[in-house]
């Protein structure tokens, strides 16, 4: 029987990936549905060659210029815009939806896809970030899998295996530290955005790589943690590991520490994330522990890179402030990615909105909406004044 398999966001950097794990194994998976969004030309060359029974875009305009562009032969529906998605992740009969669309516009599908009691592969951290309250109670009262495939919770999820929940002693994330991390606090200071951009060990969009810098991914991904394992916050600890090769480990109340070690290769927790609970074979690039040499570790820097304790503290905070968090921090690093404020002012702008919010608690869907709306303003205001 083979997997039968919807993909959102499929022309992004985790949706290929996630494609070329079903055109390896072809004889394993089915693919239904995907949904490209803007980039139809890419979207045509993919419903070529997997042939899906569903497809959506961002618009009507887009979706009659796609239908208009594949032959009158194929047996495909072209849908568009939330809607359209919502329909792609409610399809009978699916095994599994991948969700690598970015931002919270994954908020919507992610819980309507649990609603109707779809397993997922979650690639979108925003919607874990924003909502892993809602989303994690939803699933666990269908008794469904949310599957990570950022890496370090893929990581998480393999070295917790059978293991029992009560035996986690703590859960800890590793960082590379990102492309500033050893500039002292003079140098941050006059960061230009090239600098910013140049990661070690990822090749990433400009938004995760500004947030690789400032340890707000790590930040984010603290929070996800917190929802995917249904672990207290002060068990999860952070660690920069500069290499990058252990994904993330997990210590139990023995002392014995489990890492999970690999290349810097997302097909990997991509693959595992479909094919979970099995393994399967591939062919791709493999470590090499000799050459490698050694792994070296470090706490970090909370001082020099204050948003990471601001993630604690939203999550300590909960309820709508981790959604605040996200939000305010995305229209500050758009503000830096467009020299409008300094790398160094990202913190303070997320601190004064989370200072000014007014949260609220056991929020549901739109309150998260409402949360993340009103953030987002206050961010931005923040940000013209800083100027
Ligand atoms: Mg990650």
């Amino acid at each position: 029987m083979k997997k039968k398999i919807v993909i959102l966001g499929s022309t992004g950097s985790i949706g290929k990936q996630a494609l070329t794990v079903v055109s390896d194994n072809v004889e394993k998976f089915e693919l239904i549905g995907l949904s490209g969004w803007e980039n139809i030309n890419l979207l045509k060359e993919q419903i070529f060659k997997h042939k899906p029974k569903i497809a959506v875009v961002k618009n009507e305009y887009l979706a009659k210029k796609l239908k208009n562009s594949l032959s009158k032969h194929f047996n495909i529906k072209i849908m568009w815009g939330i809607r359209g998605l919502i329909e792609l992740t409610t399809i009978e009969d699916t095994d599994l939806v991948v969700i690598a669309i970015t931002g919270i516009a994954s908020l919507i599908p992610t819980y309507e896809a649990i609603k109707k009691s779809k397993n997922i592969a979650l690639a979108s951290k925003e919607s874990m970030v924003v909502a892993g309250e809602i989303l994690t109670r939803e699933a666990k009262s269908r008794n469904l899998n949310i599957i990570p495939i950022d890496s370090e919770h893929n990581a998480i999820f393999q070295c917790i295996g059978n293991e029992r929940k009560e035996n986690i002693a703590k859960i800890i994330l590793t960082a590379s530290g990102g492309s500033l991390y050893n500039l002292t606090e003079s140098a941050l200071n006059n960061v230009t955005v090239e600098e910013a951009l140049n990661h070690p060990n990822w090749e990433m969009g400009e938004k995760i790589t500004i947030d690789s810098a400032t340890l707000m991914n790590k930040g984010l991904e603290v929070i996800e943690a917190r929802w995917f394992f249904d672990i207290p916050v002060d068990k999860i600890e952070v660690i920069i590991h500069p290499q990058s090769y252990i994904h993330s480990m997990v210590k139990f109340i023995d002392g014995s520490i489990k890492a999970q070690i690999s290349e810097h290769d997302m097909k990997l927790p991509i693959q595992y994330a479909m094919t979970y609970p099995e393994r399967i074979k591939n062919n791709y690039p493999v470590i090499d522990l000799i050459k490698i040499k050694q792994l070296t570790f470090k706490s970090p820097n909370y001082k020099k890179f204050p948003c990471l304790k601001l993630a604690y503290k939203a999550i300590e905070i909960g309820g709508t402030m981790p959604a605040v968090l996200n939000a305010a921090n995305e229209i500050a690093v758009n503000a830096f990615l467009n020299e409008r404020i300094k790398i160094v002012e990202i913190p303070a702008i997320i601190q004064t909105t989370m200072k000014n919010h007014k949260v609220k608690t056991n929020p549901v869907i739109a309150d998260i909406f409402d949360a993340d709306y009103w953030a987002r303003q206050e961010a931005l205001a923040l940000c013209v004044k800083n100027k």
